[in-house]
């Protein structure tokens, strides 16, 4: 499944970025997901809750920011907002229009939990 490896690699860079900082844990991770990246967000959250079990993604938080498809006109350089890149331009009706917003799948910010330092028992006596 095409949405199972995306979800996969960004476990992967997740991971990385834990380890990096010495953590085990990623509180809260922000990724920015355009219309028409080609993502399916019910696959999506299908793969995500099966690829993140046991990994530094656990017990995180997960933002999606959607971002909408927009098209420019090649013939009058009209930008306009579409449901698919098929989408002709509502000004003229040229059908050779260029995506040039929707195709994003990024990870916008990765917050790092504080690494546990010490976990041996303090002792007071
Ligand atoms: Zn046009």
């Amino acid at each position: 499944m095409h949405e199972l490896s995306i979800v996969e690699s960004i476990v992967r860079i997740a991971e990385e970025q834990a380890k990096k900082f010495g953590s085990q844990r990623v509180s809260r991770i922000e990724m920015e997901i355009g219309k028409c990246s080609g993502i399916e967000m019910d696959a999506f959250d299908f793969a995500w809750t099966e690829a993140i079990k046991g990994s530094c993604l656990d017990t995180s938080v997960r933002e999606v920011i959607m971002i909408e498809a927009k098209s420019k006109c090649s013939s009058c350089q009209t930008v306009f907002s579409v449901e698919n890149i098929y989408d002709i331009c509502p000004e003229c009706g040229e059908i050779c229009c260029d995506l040039v917003q929707g195709k994003e799948l990024k990870i916008s910010s990765i917050e790092i939990e504080e690494p546990v330092l010490s976990e041996k028992p303090m002792n007071y006596v």
